[in-house]
């Protein structure tokens, strides 16, 4: 799991050594029919970058066992329950009647520094089930007798004892405590949690902490934890006035662009459509929507159901089947209509037994017309493009002189995230893609592709990305017509181009085997942040099975019908995870281009020629499309100055009396201060200069 993406959730302890988390499905395109098959084996990082976190992990879940053995020399009544590692450190979950407070965080510190000072081995044994519940009842330890039933029958039952402290568990560990530093452990915080995550279970203390190899690393990664506070995106996108959410009218995940949000959302998009315009790509609109069918044909449905909004049923018929259901409900109006004519003109008293009959047969008639007849269709909210643009492609006939075909659109996408995953911008439920699909020719295909890694740069440098990575993921030979579908040839091929193309554009990148998407290879790209945090921002996808699962085709030069390669490219990502992004990366102090108020003008004082002098730049630079406003009241220049820092415009011009004689402004920028006097129209040609070259 990716930083950007972790959330933990208090209430849900995670199962013993949860793992990195596999990614689920790809988020782009198709889900592999093996599906569930391959979320166990697909995960997001490199065997290189998998030995680091292996190695990170036995360390603290060691010092999972440590912390355990500290809290219980100072609280030896405490009753334990479990203690994995997570992705940013440890837990365990205790339950005492002290309440933890982070008071207690340097006496259990202090405490753990000792056992690891005693040097004590990680010994493992072998229990049977009866020894190990007479063990843990004889300690009163009524957690470790309930996680003990959870082990299936047959299972090997492990112990591990570091000096005095013996815990359930299956390891792996580092070989003994001293292995671990004690300058490189932190507690962190204390929280409650509900013994297995439900909430009729009695409620646990977690105290959580982390541990890195060195004081060093530690001290690196507690920097960029209070630095990504500053600049965590909920905070910042609330202060700016970005984006809201709201649960109870709108629903949970479904972010509501306020106008400053709204802005970056434009200049992106218009950033993207000129992109990709210079690189030929035409632009396309479809539906939010589409039948069963559709997710059906492209693989989405079943496997991806659980990720999908459940369907919207709708009643539907043509023509014949129509008159007849027609004709049918006609048919029973009329009956319906005699028999309550028949029944008006009966006595209920006199003609009983026939007003019994007439009225029953006309409660049966209405209950016939109450029953739906028409047959139901369902739609589905679009969880991803591609299967509306391979439709597009569909539509017209297409020869090989249409291609390349490169379809692009800003889709909005609609995935049923669990609630407790939805975690701001990050992980929503409504998300607009940079989304487009490049239909080629095998020959085409290095070149569409290394255009789409040249795209893909551009933007890294625009944005002032220093840091990045590309994951190229490969498949298995072994695994054809399994986990990959079974191309030989296309594989290798496509394969081959993949890697020569970053070769040749000198991407930094690394190749993991076995990873590809079923129906192709891909590359997953990620990016760091300014302050070092690692993001996953988009997915490139090679595919060669689901335009053939859809018939497309085209017409090639020797009049023979033949399927298009496909590649599915969103460098930008999602509006919603790219802006989330950007806030951290920028800390809200966008540059001039992507600034949701670029300019503001302010006078000195309220002086009517100074204030229409003002006026006039204001209006010159909204002329030019530029986002002023304008701040020429009474209040004291500093005020007004302190509040347009504080709003992060990107550039002030403060005006006086004198800059007005000499027909000049004072350029003064957010964060960086007065850069001086310049002329009027200096200071706005640089001004429109940055935006249209979109400076860093
Ligand atoms: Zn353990
Ligand atoms: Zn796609």
């Amino acid at each position: 799991m990716q930083n950007d993406e972790s959330q933990p959730d208090e209430s849900q302890p995670q199962p013993p050594n949860p793992g990195p988390s596999p990614e689920l499905v790809n988020r782009y395109g198709l889900v592999p029919p093996d599906f569930e098959a391959a979320k166990t084996d697909v995960q997001r990082k490199t065997l290189d970058q998998r030995a680091q976190i292996d190695e990170l992990a036995r360390l603290r879940h060691s010092c999972a066992h440590i912390l355990a053995t500290a809290v219980l020399r100072l609280w030896p009544d405490a009753l334990l329950d479990i203690g994995p590692w997570t992705e940013d450190g440890f837990y365990y979950d205790f339950d005492l009647k002290h309440r933890f407070s982070p008071d207690d965080f340097p006496k259990i510190e202090e405490e753990m520094r000792k056992v690891t000072k005693e040097n004590q081995v990680f010994e493992k044994s072998i229990k049977t089930r009866e020894e190990a519940l007479a063990y843990f009842a004889g300690k009163g330890q009524k957690f470790k007798v309930e996680r003990l039933g959870d082990i299936p029958e047959g299972e090997v039952i492990s112990f591990y004892q570091n000096g005095e402290f013996v815990d359930l568990c299956a390891g792996p560990h580092v070989m003994r405590t001293g292995n671990v530093k004690p300058s490189g452990i932190k507690m962190l915080k204390v929280a409650s949690a509900y013994f297995r995550g439900n909430e009729k279970n009695p409620q646990l203390q977690r105290l959580y902490g982390t541990a890195f190899k060195n004081k060093e690393e530690l001290d690196k990664w507690v920097t960029m934890q209070e630095e990504a506070k500053k600049r965590d995106h909920r905070k910042i996108g609330a202060e700016m006035g970005l984006f809201a959410f709201d649960a109870e009218y709108v629903g949970p995940g479904l972010a509501l662009w306020l106008p400053k949000g709204t802005v970056l959302v434009e200049e992106l998009e218009r950033l993207a459509k000129e992109t990709e315009f210079q690189a030929g790509y035409v632009r396309v609109k479809t539906p939010h929507l589409a039948k069963e069918k559709m997710y059906k044909t492209s693989g989405h449905l079943p496997y991806y159901a659980d990720s999908m909004f459940p369907p919207m049923e709708l009643g539907e018929l043509d023509g014949e089947e129509r008159q007849q259901l027609e004709a049918e409900i006609s048919n029973l109006r009329a009956k319906e209509a005699m028999h309550s004519f028949e029944l008006s003109q009966l006595h209920p008293v006199n003609d009983i037994a026939r007003f019994l009959s007439v009225s029953d047969s006309l409660k049966s008639v209405r209950q016939d017309l109450e029953k739906p007849k028409m047959p139901v269709t369902r739609y589905y909210l679009k969880a991803m493009n591609c299967p509306h643009h391979h439709r597009i492609f569909a539509a017209e006939p297409r020869s090989y002189r249409d291609l390349p075909l490169r379809l692009a659109e800003y889709g909005t996408n609609y995935r049923y995230e669990q609630s407790g995953e939805l975690f701001g911008l990050m992980r929503v439920r409504a998300l607009n893609m940079n989304d487009a699909h490049l239909y080629c020719t095998a020959e085409q295909f290095a070149e569409e592709f290394r255009a789409v890694n040249d795209m893909y740069l551009k933007y890294f440098k625009i944005f002032g990305i220093e840091k990045y990575q590309m994951r190229f993921s490969t498949h298995d030979p072994a695994r054809l017509g399994q986990k990959f579908v079974n191309e030989p040839e296309l594989w290798k091929k496509t394969e081959d181009m993949v890697r020569q193309v970053l070769i040749d554009s000198g991407i930094n990148y690394v190749e993991v085997a076995n990873e590809a998407a079923f129906y192709g290879p891909k590359i997953d790209v990620q990016v760091w942040s300014a302050i070092g945090r690692e993001f996953t921002i988009a997915t490139n996808q090679v595919d060669f099975a689901v335009p053939a699962r859809f018939g497309l085709t085209y017409r090639d030069r020797d009049n023979t019908d033949k399927t298009p390669l496909c590649i599915h490219r969103a460098p930008l990502g999602t509006h919603e995870r790219f802006i989330g992004f950007l806030i951290e990366h920028y800390a809200g102090n966008f540059p001039l281009w992507l600034a949701p108020e670029q300019v503001r003008v302010l006078t000195l004082n309220d002086d009517a020629a100074l204030v229409d002098y003002a006026k006039a730049i204001t209006a010159e630079l909204r002329a030019n499309f530029v986002r002023v406003e304008g701040d020429y009241g009474a209040d004291p220049v500093k005020a007004k100055i302190s509040d347009a820092e504080h709003a992060r415009v990107h550039t002030m011009l403060v005006i006086g009396g004198r800059d007005m004689e000499a027909g000049a402004v004072s350029v003064r920028l957010h964060g960086k201060g007065n850069i001086g006097a310049k002329p009027k129209a200096e200071a706005i040609a640089d001004i429109l200069a940055s935006i249209r070259e979109r400076r860093a």
